[in-house]
């Protein structure tokens, strides 16, 4: 039987995240030649410019909710929603991102179906005969394990992002997909969200940044994470933080990276004034490539490094700003 499977193509104020077009690049190559890619999108108006971008990258079927109520997320309504699309498109598989939405909302829509659930996926391997396994981390990034569905039920799986290609663009002549609207019936809601406060705000998000300049309790104050937020946007990246960086109150606990914080898996993840604690590298090892500023030069940051500054951050962090423009100007 073709392959069916449906991508929740979540947006994060207004515009869709990157890990939506990583989740289609997965969805593509679980259906194959013969199966059907269909994506969901969530809007509270207008949803043109997303829906064609998600048409462009083969996307076969774009089935838009599109209603005031959802300007505010709400799990109970956004559950609501992807029901309707399950229960229009009946997929055998459903993908989201593992977002703090997406790990909220699969667990649900797992239960709602009796589905099997995979979480926090950093690949996935299709076999000739259409067979696919599903590899997760295990004990902090420590070891991975590959999985596989049994037969017979739906799969929902979170995809962690950054780890996946995203779906190429399609030249226009190889776009064959179309829009749906999809209706859906507002459930009984037991709490309302009043009003949402934001505490850091205006950055790159951290879990999808290409580039995080992390400062650790090396930083010394609030004021001594302003070299690294220079650097972060000069390269166009996002500010991250040790747990202790954060406890101290250099910054808001929104940065922490780690066992306890976020997980990120940047292309470059530069570490200052960081010693490395296995609770930070749980959160950052799988960076591509690791940079290292530490004026320990025992400090175990530099065992996971792939290239390694000893010396004080605020000497070297704006030398290499510095650098970095030079080379980008
Ligand atoms: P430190 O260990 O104090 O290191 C500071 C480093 O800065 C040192 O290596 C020092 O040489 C260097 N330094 C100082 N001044 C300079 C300078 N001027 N220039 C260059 N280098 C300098 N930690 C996390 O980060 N994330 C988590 O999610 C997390 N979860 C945890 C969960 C549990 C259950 C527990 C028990 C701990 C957790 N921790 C977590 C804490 C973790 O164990 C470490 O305490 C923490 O990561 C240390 O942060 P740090 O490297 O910034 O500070």
């Amino acid at each position: 039987m073709p392959e069916k499977v449906l991508v929740y193509a979540e947006c994060k104020e207004g515009k869709l995240r990157r890990v939506a077009f990583e989740a289609l690049g997965a969805a593509r190559r679980l259906a194959g030649e013969d199966g059907e890619v269909h994506a969901l999108l969530i809007r509270p108006g207008d949803a043109l410019s997303e829906t064609e971008a998600l048409l462009a990258r083969g996307a076969g079927t774009v089935h838009v909710a599109s209603d005031p109520i959802l300007g505010v997320y709400a799990p109970e309504v956004y559950l609501a929603v992807i029901r309707a699309a399950v229960d229009k498109v009946q997929p055998d598989t459903v993908l989201l991102g593992h977002t703090a939405a997406g790990r909220e909302l699969a667990p649900r829509l797992a239960a709602a179906y009796d589905a099997g659930h995979v979480a926090d996926v950093t690949a996935i391997e299709v076999a000739a005969d259409g067979g696919a396994s599903f590899t997760k981390p295990l004990y902090a990034g420590k070891a991975y394990e590959k999985r596989s569905f049994l037969p017979g039920g739906m799969r929902i799986v979170t995809i962690r992002p950054n780890n996946m290609e995203a779906a190429p663009v399609l030249d226009e002549g190889e776009r064959s997909g179309t829009a749906a609207e999809l209706s859906f019936a507002v459930p009984k809601l037991y709490t309302a969200v009043r009003s949402v406060v934001r505490r850091s705000g205006g950055q790159i998000d951290l879990s999808e940044a290409d580039i995080v300049v992390s400062g650790g309790r090396g930083v010394r104050s609030a004021e001594g994470f302003e070299p690294l937020r220079k650097l972060a946007e000069l390269l166009g990246g996002a500010v991250g933080a040790s747990r202790a960086a954060c406890d101290a109150g250099y910054c808001d606990y929104a940065l922490q990276i780690g066992q306890t914080g976020k997980t990120v898996t940047p292309q470059l993840y530069i570490a200052c004034g960081i010693s490395g604690a296995i609770q930070h590298l749980a959160g950052m090892s799988g960076s591509r490539i690791i940079v290292a500023v530490n004026k320990d030069p025992d400090a175990p940051i530099f065992d996971v490094a792939d290239y390694g500054i000893v010396g004080d951050l605020f000497e070297i962090v704006p030398l290499l700003t510095a650098e970095f423009d030079r080379l980008l100007s």
